[in-house]
C-alpha cells in the first residue's frame, strides 16, 4: 500500500520539516507487520512529493524457526487480525506521529497553517465503491478524484473490483489530512481490524474531535471503523451525539479523561489495581530479573514502577493498541527522559498472536490482565509465542478469578468484570489451564491470591508465578 502526500506550497519542500523526515533520504522503520519506506520521489520549491510505502511481510508474520505450518497458516489465513487499511492507519501513527499531531519543532506555525495537499492512496479496498468514497470525503472538504480497477483487464466482462486508487485534495493542515485518512482508511475495508476494544471507541473520539460529530455519514463511519459490534458502536455514538451536543470539549479536559487513571474494570476499589501492580512488581523483583518485559502493558502503569527500581536495566513494554502506547509514552514522559534513562525503556507495537523475535532473551515477562481479552482459540498461539518462543526465565501472569464476581453485588450474575473480557476462568480453570501450560514447556508453577480474601470465593485476582525448571 502507498500513501503520496504532495503539497504546492511555496517552498514546498518544507513537507519534510512538516513530516519530521529529511527529504533527501530514503528512511525504512521496522514495524510489527512489516516494514514502512519513506521517500521523497519530487522535492521542489513549487512541489514536494513524500511517500509512505508499506512492505506488509505475510509470511514473516507467521513463520518461525521451527513453525507448525497448519497452526500458523490456519491462524494467519483464517482469521488473520490484520488486514491492509489498518496497516496504513498503525504506520501513519507510528512514522508521522509527530506531523499526526500537528507538531513541528522547525516550522510550528507551518504546521498549523492550511496549505494546498493532496493525497494519493494506492490500493484502497472498498466496500461501497465510490459512493462511499465521496460520501466520507467530500463533506470534509476533499475535491475527490477516483479510478477503479477492472477485475481483469483481459475480462471486462467480469466487472469490476473493489480496488481503487483515490485522490483527494484540500487547502488544511497536514495533521488534519492525515488523521482524516488515519479514520478513513480503516473504514472503506469491511475485513477486520487488527483490534477492536474499548479503547478503539476512545480513540476515535480523540481523532474525530472537532469534525466527526458534524459528518454526515458519521454512523457509518463509526459502525464500520468499530466493525460492527453493536455495543460499541452504541456506546461511541452515544459519547459522540453528548459531545456534540456540548460543543467542542476542552482540550484539556479530554486529554486529562485520557490519560487519567482508567477505572478499574468492573467494581474493584482502586486499591485492587495497586495491590495488583504491588504483587506484580514484587514477584518480578525477587525473581532477580534484570531485563523485563510488560507483554500488553496498556497505558504503562507497571512500566512507571519498574523503571523507579534500579535492579532492572532493560525494560520493555508491549501492546497492540498504538492508542495505549501513545498514552504510555506520554505517561512515562518518554520524551524528556535523560539519554541513560530513555536507554532502559523501550515500547513495542505488535501482538501477542505471533512470534516476536524482539521479545526473545528477557529474564522475566508480566502479563497482567491480558489473557481474558484473547479469544480463547488463540490462546494456543499466545502460549506458544510466550512459553516456546519468547521463554523468559520467569513469567507472571495474572487474570480475575471469576467466582469472585458473586461477590459484587451490582455486576449482574453470569457478567464479565469488562466489556472486552472473552473470558473469566474460576480458580480451578486457571489452575489448571497453568499447570497444563507449566508441564508441557518445561516451567514450574506457583499460584497466588491478589485483594481482599473471600472465604468460598477467594480474592478478585488470581495470580500465576511460572519458572522455568
Ligand atoms: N497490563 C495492563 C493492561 C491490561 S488491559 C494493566 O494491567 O493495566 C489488556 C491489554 O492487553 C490492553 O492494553 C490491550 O490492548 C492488550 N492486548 C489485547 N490483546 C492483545 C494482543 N493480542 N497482543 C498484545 N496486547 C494485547
Amino acid at each position: 500500500m502507498l500513501l503520496t502526500i504532495t503539497s504546492t506550497h511555496s517552498p514546498a519542500n518544507e513537507l519534510g520539516y512538516l513530516l519530521h523526515k529529511h527529504t533527501d533520504r530514503f528512511q525504512s522503520f521496522e514495524l510489527s507487520f512489516g516494514k514502512a519506506h519513506v521517500y521523497y520521489p519530487e522535492v521542489g520549491a513549487d512541489r514536494c512529493s513524500a511517500c509512505l510505502l508499506l512492505d506488509v511481510d505475510a509470511v514473516g508474520m507467521v513463520r518461525g524457526k521451527n513453525p507448525d505450518q497448519n497452526f500458523l497458516l490456519a491462524q494467519y489465513v483464517n482469521d488473520r487480525p490484520y488486514v491492509a487499511s489498518s496497516f496504513l492507519s498503525v504506520a501513519i501513527a507510528q512514522v508521522f506521529g509527530s506531523a499526526l499531531q500537528g507538531r513541528c519543532k522547525d516550522r510550528p506555525e507551518l504546521a498549523s497553517t492550511p496549505i494546498p495537499l493532496t493525497a494519493n492512496l494506492d490500493v484502497l479496498s472498498v466496500r461501497g465503491g465510490e459512493r462511499v468514497l465521496r460520501a466520507m470525503f467530500e463533506p470534509l472538504g476533499y475535491d475527490v478524484e477516483v479510478v477503479r480497477y477492472p477485475l481483469d483487464e483481459r475480462y471486462p466482462d467480469w466487472g469490476d473490483s473493489p480496488y481503487f486508487s483515490v485522490t483527494v485534495r484540500k487547502t488544511t493542515t497536514l495533521s488534519d489530512l492525515l488523521t482524516h485518512l488515519y479514520v478513513l482508511v480503516p473504514v472503506f475495508d469491511a475485513r477486520k481490524h487488527y483490534y477492536v476494544g474499548e479503547q478503539e471507541i476512545q480513540n476515535l473520539l480523540r481523532k474525530g474531535e472537532g469534525w466527526l460529530a458534524k459528518h454526515p455519514e458519521k454512523d457509518e463511519i463509526v459502525r464500520r471503523y468499530l466493525r460492527f459490534q453493536q455495543s460499541l458502536y452504541r456506546s461511541a455514538i452515544y459519547q459522540l451525539l453528548r459531545d456534540d451536543a456540548e460543543g467542542m470539549k476542552d482540550e484539556g479536559e479530554g486529554m486529562k479523561e485520557e490519560a487519567g487513571e482508567v477505572k478499574d474494570e468492573g467494581n474493584a476499589t482502586p486499591r485492587l489495581n495497586d495491590q495488583r501492580l504491588m504483587a506484580v512488581f514484587e514477584a518480578i523483583k525477587s525473581s532477580g530479573a534484570m531485563r523485563v518485559l510488560d507483554l500488553g502493558c496498556g497505558e504503562g502503569k507497571l512500566l512507571r514502577r519498574l523503571m523507579k527500581e534500579k535492579q532492572f536495566t532493560e525494560i520493555v513494554g508491549l501492546d497492540v493498541s498504538v492508542r495505549c502506547l501513545e498514552i504510555a509514552s506520554a505517561r512515562l514522559k518518554l520524551e524528556q527522559l535523560s539519554d541513560i534513562q530513555a536507554s532502559r525503556i523501550k515500547l513495542l507495537h505488535g501482538s501477542l498472536m505471533y512470534r516476536d523475535k524482539r521479545l526473545e532473551g528477557y529474564d522475566a515477562a508480566s502479563v497482567v490482565e491480558v489473557i481474558e481479552h484473547l479469544d480463547p482459540p488463540r490462546l494456543k498461539a499466545f502460549e506458544r509465542v510466550l512459553f516456546e518462543f519468547a521463554k523468559p526465565r520467569t513469567i507472571v501472569l495474572t487474570t480475575p478469578n471469576a467466582e469472585y464476581n458473586a461477590v459484587w453485588e451490582t455486576l449482574p450474575a453470569g457478567e464479565f468484570r469488562h466489556a472486552d473480557h472473552r473470558f473469566e476462568w474460576t480458580r480451578n480453570e486457571f489452575q489448571t489451564w497453568a499447570v497444563t501450560i507449566a508441564t508441557r514447556f518445561g516451567y514450574t508453577v506457583t499460584f497466588q491470591g491478589i485483594g481482599p480474601e473471600h472465604a468460598d470465593y477467594g480474592t478478585p485476582t488470581q495470580m500465576a508465578v511460572f519458572q522455568k525448571s
